[in-house]
């Protein structure tokens, strides 16, 4: 079984060959740049952290290697744009919310670990960039020692990107376009800057103003810049050199570029520092991307609000690969939602599914002891979508033909999937069958037509009336009324 990605670093799908695999590591090692805690990451956010523990779960639960998956909290300010200026991202937040940036950390913390573990996702290091300040600065010293750092005063501690030769290589044939990106104004530049595309190391407090989050070090007062962070703590967990670095593609040509350029000047010996990046594209809102800082917050209790599950969201990413930008509204939602749950319907009319069994044993041993052709051509054709860059539109197709008739074999293998990879929770409906069915939510929009319907029906308008009785039916619910009133029912419950 080989796994192949699309390595941003060489612009090519390559076979994944982790430093395991050459004897040099006894684990693999994913580094996944996590969420700013000063809001609730949006469903944008979510898309690029579920793509990166879709990528983790097959690399611990098919390949069978021994994982560390990291994800940073970046709880110490960033800025709130790429040119090391604007507002700090936390302190904003702390002014927004009238808490001090340490208790706008720590809700937001929370709030993250908590959408996580809804989302099944099994990341296993979430460290703080608080807790690793003498990282940083140690890091920062290192190449200040080796002639890279200048300082620009009242401002802060800048890296000299002139003495990097191959510095901007991450973004291959598109860094003069870039560098024209900047130069036209595209982002706001600082003056005192030796070249454009040095980047803030260390910024100073700003004098006279008091800063909930700010640290003494070797140069003054202040905050680590941004992109430190994710080198200092991803050495300190998966060491100098690890195998795979993943994002959001927003980050190609700044955050990653520079924690290459600082990583690889001060302490890696063997470059590249990391050996694949593998970046996931935009969700789209409205035309653009969905975007923290310009204030979208869509997010899970939006979801769960209108009465959808995480597993329908996790259904709806993957109709989409990563490295395409997918369009989220709440129609895409509902689609994924209703796909999901004929899905279901088509495994609860296959006579077969009441034998299944949730197996979480090893998929090799498990494919070893298939018995029928059906079974080990469905795993074939499973595996054939997971490793082939993480095509998941087209294991989505794979999934939905001819559910109700596959053989016992073949719904244990998807069992085995559904619990460990896809995590849709069709099984978890599946087992719980009808102890469950009153407890499933019904749809806010569901409950929208039902009321339209009864309006109707008060007005003795039965034509309109039968007619949202339909609209309910082809959703798959129906009504029944009572004296005062009426209950919408899912139409498996009968
Ligand atoms: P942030 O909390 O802003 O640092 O972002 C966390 C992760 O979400 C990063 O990997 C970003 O690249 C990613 N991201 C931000 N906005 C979007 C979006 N609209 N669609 C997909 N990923 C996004
Ligand atoms: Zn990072």
């Amino acid at each position: 079984m080989n796994l192949y990605i699309y390595n941003t670093l060489t612009r090519e799908k390559e076979k994944f060959i982790p430093f395991f695999d050459e004897g040099k590591k006894d684990f693999v090692g994913i580094y996944t740049c996590g969420p700013t805690v000063y809001s609730d990451p949006h469903f944008g956010n979510l898309r690029a952290f579920v793509f990166a523990g879709l990528l983790g779960d097959i690399i611990r639960n098919i390949l069978n290697y021994p994982l560390k998956h990291v994800v940073n909290i970046t709880d110490v300010g960033h800025l709130t744009d790429d040119a090391d200026s604007g507002q700090d991202k936390m302190e904003k937040g702390a002014i927004r919310e009238g808490l001090t940036a340490w208790d706008i950390a720590k809700k937001y913390e929370k709030n993250f670990i908590n959408y996580i573990n809804k989302l099944e996702l099994n990341f296993d290091f979430f460290p703080k960039a608080t807790d690793y300040i003498q990282e940083q600065i140690d890091l920062i010293k290192s190449l200040e020692e080796k002639g890279f750092v200048y300082k620009i005063n009242n401002d802060g501690m800048y890296m000299d990107t002139s003495k990097i030769d191959d510095y901007g290589k991450l973004m291959g044939e598109n860094y003069e376009k870039h560098i024209l990106g900047i130069e036209s104004g595209a982002r706001i530049s600082n003056d005192n800057k030796k070249n454009i595309t040095d980047f803030a190391l260390w910024k100073f407090s700003k004098r006279g103003e008091k800063r909930h989050m700010e640290r003494n070090s070797p140069w003054g007062l202040g905050f680590p810049g941004w992109h430190i962070e994710c080198s200092a703590m991803s050495k300190a967990i998966l060491g100098k050199n690890f195998d795979i670095h993943t994002g959001g593609i927003d980050h190609i040509t700044t955050h990653h570029t520079n924690e290459i350029a600082q990583s690889e000047c001060s302490f890696v010996s063997d470059k590249p520092w990391v050996k694949y990046w593998m970046h996931s594209q935009f969700l789209n809102f409205d035309g653009k991307k969905l975007s923290k800082s310009s204030g979208d917050t869509l997010s899970i209790p939006d979801l769960e609000k209108k009465g959808y599950t995480v597993y329908d969201l996790r259904y709806f990413y993957f109709t989409a690969q990563y490295r395409n930008s997918l369009k989220f509204n709440w129609d895409a939602i509902h689609k994924a939602y209703i796909t999901k749950r004929n899905l279901v319907n088509k495994l609860w009319a296959n006579p077969r599914s009441t034998s299944v069994q949730m197996s979480t044993g090893d998929i090799k041993e498990i494919e070893k002891n298939l018995q029928t052709k059906e079974a080990k051509i469905f795993l074939k054709n499973i595996l054939n979508c997971l490793l082939d860059d993480l095509n998941t539109p087209r294991l989505l197709s794979i999934l939905n033909k001819d559910v109700d008739k596959l053989n016992v074999e073949s719904l244990n293998l998807f069992a085995w999937f559904d619990l460990n990879i896809f995590k849709f929770g069709l099984f978890k409906d599946l087992i719980n069958k009808k102890e469950n069915l009153d407890k499933m939510p019904i749809p806010y929009f569901i409950t929208q037509i039902a009321q339209e319907r009864r309006k109707a029906k008060l007005e003795r308008d039965y034509k309109k009336a039968d007619e949202f009785r339909n609209k309910l039916s082809e959703q798959g619910y129906f009504v029944k009324d009572y004296k005062d009133t009426y209950i919408v029912y899912h139409k498996l419950d009968y």
